[in-house]
């Protein structure tokens, strides 16, 4: 079968490999649709981040949409030709996070497309705890959304945030956005999005958003002071992973709010810690997600959620690199969600 393999950063090949079969607890999947994370992107142009180069080479990808084509040992509730989505981790059962139902913060965590092979292939294997059934009011491609969907939802509910709070979100990618539908969805009274790109910004308005604050037009904290005259949000959610994007978050945040770290971060970053001890802003940090995958697709059954506009380009497997990482790496203002075709 064919198989997209990380080899070393700017080395992603389109090559044969053995097909998968299910161990213990796990299913077999056919894929149809694997999209390309902002995590895949980085380990694509920055790599190794994330990934594991000693289990290089891997198959990428653990956004997806499919059918199951085998069902492993012991596994209940799943059947050759169901209709699946699934989310990314491996959790162990076991250690002290994971006994407390922890599972995003398992210490022997594996993640699939980053240390076991992923979706961007015709089929890969995924425990069947991490899958969940797409009911029929959810397309294969928000189905493929569920994962990015689960991260955001996870960081809006780490967040605390209640009915008629005020958010910003710090970032304009997928994750952002699906933060900003998240908020929404939460029962948020206004959404403020800070963006980089005009044409992510202008598509953040569509959904929703309050307002819109370009990093262009000078600091977003003092734009949004100036739009609202108010003390800042009760939340805000960093989705970018910058250096300098926690302390943002924390001055978009009112006296005693929340600021959640979402961005993934290949430097560290800076803070300057008298501006969270004098405001008693608390900083919570937001790994994955825990069952937000079962939760994100209920909310796009029932239509709370509807990420079709995040999705902007489909296409085939062979021509990811081209179509997929390079298009994503040179236009952020028309490019969001791509979609591999399998
Ligand atoms: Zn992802
Ligand atoms: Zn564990």
């Amino acid at each position: 079968m064919k198989a997209l393999r990380w080899h070393g950063r700017k080395d992603l090949r389109y090559e044969d490999v053995p097909e998968p079969s299910p161990g213990p607890g796990q299913l077999k999947v056919k894929v149809a649709l694997a999209g390309i994370c902002g995590t895949d992107l980085k380990e694509y142009a920055a790599g190794p981040c994330l990934i594991a180069p000693d289990k290089a080479p891997l198959t990428m990808g653990h956004e997806f949409a499919g059918k199951v084509a085998a069902v492993g040992e012991g596994v209940a509730g799943f059947k050759v030709g169901d209709r699946v989505t699934g989310v990314g981790y491996y959790y162990c059962g076991e250690c002290y996070v994971c006994k407390k139902g922890l599972y995003n913060l398992c210490v022997n965590q594996d993640f699939t497309g980053l240390s076991i092979d992923g979706c961007m292939a015709e089929y890969f294997v995924i425990p069947a705890y991490a899958c969940y059934q797409l009911p029929d009011e959810v397309s294969d491609e928000a189905g493929a959304m569920v994962e990015p969907l689960a991260v955001a939802l996870h960081a809006i509910r780490q967040a605390g945030v209640r009915l008629g709070d005020t958010v910003a979100i710090v970032g304009d990618g997928a994750i952002g956005l699906c933060a900003l539908l998240s908020a929404r969805a939460a029962g948020a009274s206004e959404v403020y999005v800070v963006a980089k790109h005009k044409g992510r910004g202008v598509l953040a308005s569509s959904l929703g958003a309050t307002a819109v604050f370009y990093l262009d037009d000078g600091n977003p904290a003092q734009q949004l002071q100036k739009f609202t005259g108010g003390p800042g949000v009760d939340a805000a959610i960093e989705c970018v992973g910058r250096p300098d994007t926690p302390q943002l978050a924390v001055e978009l945040t009112r006296r005693g709010g929340t600021a959640v770290i979402t961005g993934v971060f290949e430097q560290p970053g800076t803070l300057d810690f008298s501006t969270i001890m004098f405001t008693e802003i608390n900083m919570v940090g937001s790994s994955i997600y825990v069952h937000e995958g079962r939760t994100a697709v209920k909310m796009l059954a029932d239509k709370r959620i509807d990420p079709a506009r995040l999705i902007t380009s489909r296409v085939p497997l062979k021509d990811a690199v081209e179509l997929g990482f390079e298009a994503l790496l040179n236009d952020k203002e028309t490019n969001i969600k791509v979609l591999l075709r399998i």
